[in-house]
């Protein structure tokens, strides 16, 4: 009912040459072994991407998407990466609202919301990141802090636009630690996730989002990340540089 999904974010790692190779190897293994229902998202830094778009089949398994873009399609922003920037590179997808992003850029969840519109009026899907530090998990209102984050930036969307939003759930205190969530911990957020997208947009609209969980997830502990009945699939970073292990994610399914 679902579409399952493995994402990978390179974050600021790679070079253009080093990108390359990691496409290809990912293009050859998804081919070869993974199991054609699941959808496989790359998400290079955004100077790789119309670099390595040639290196993907055309068949559409595997697409690619940016890490971040700006609220405005075009302006002084030195720096920045739009939206319609990224959909002309050949990115789908462009990931918002990262952990990574609210820490050290210090987005907030009403620039985010600015940001989710901006990326699909211009055609990009958006897979939302929300995920709570370790101090309200230890609070244990983990719910009430994740439920916010997507109040305050997705629940202005229409039931239409909202079509268009995977989550990514990804508790902060396990990304890059190399402390993941439990299966059931992830399963427990995943269900508090969807009930709320439900009492907003309805049932069957929460029945159809894609909720991925992200927080080192590896090769050795995503089957049974991937087994939970709310869990769609994973937003993967440091396994995501390694082809094999990344590979081995997405055949967990
Ligand atoms: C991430 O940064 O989105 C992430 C999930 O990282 P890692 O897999 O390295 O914990």
């Amino acid at each position: 009912m679902r579409q399952k999904i493995v994402a990978g974010n390179w974050k600021m790692n790679k070079t253009l040459v080093e990108a390359q190779s990691l496409t290809s190897e990912i293009a050859n293994m998804v081919e070869d072994e993974a199991p054609s229902d699941v959808k496989v998202v790359i998400a290079p830094p955004a100077p790789f991407i119309y670099a390595v778009e040639n290196l993907i089949p055309e068949m559409g398994q595997i697409v690619l998407a940016g890490q971040n873009c700006h609220q405005e399609d075009a302006g002084a922003f030195t720096g920045e990466v739009s939206a319609p920037m990224l959909k002309s590179l050949g990115a789908q997808y462009v990931i918002l609202g990262h952990s990574e992003r609210r820490e050290h850029f210090s987005e907030t969840d009403e620039e985010l919301a600015k940001k989710t519109d901006n990326a699909l009026k211009n055609d990009l899907k958006v897979i939302f990141c929300c995920g709570e530090p370790l101090e309200i998990r230890e609070a244990d209102t983990q719910n009430e802090y994740v439920t916010k984050q997507l109040t305050n930036s997705l629940f202005h969307l229409t039931p239409e636009q909202f079509k268009n939003i995977v989550i990514a759930y990804e508790p902060i205190w396990a990304i890059g630690t190399g402390k993941t969530a439990s299966s059931q911990q992830a399963q427990d957020m995943h269900k508090t996730i969807r009930e709320h997208i439900a009492a907003k947009f309805g049932q069957d609209a929460a029945n159809k989002t894609s909720i991925l969980y992200g927080g080192s997830c590896k090769p050795d502990n995503a089957k049974e990340l991937f087994s939970q009945p709310d869990v769609d699939g994973g937003l993967i970073g440091g396994a995501s540089l390694k082809s094999r292990d990344f590979t081995d994610i997405i055949k967990s399914f």
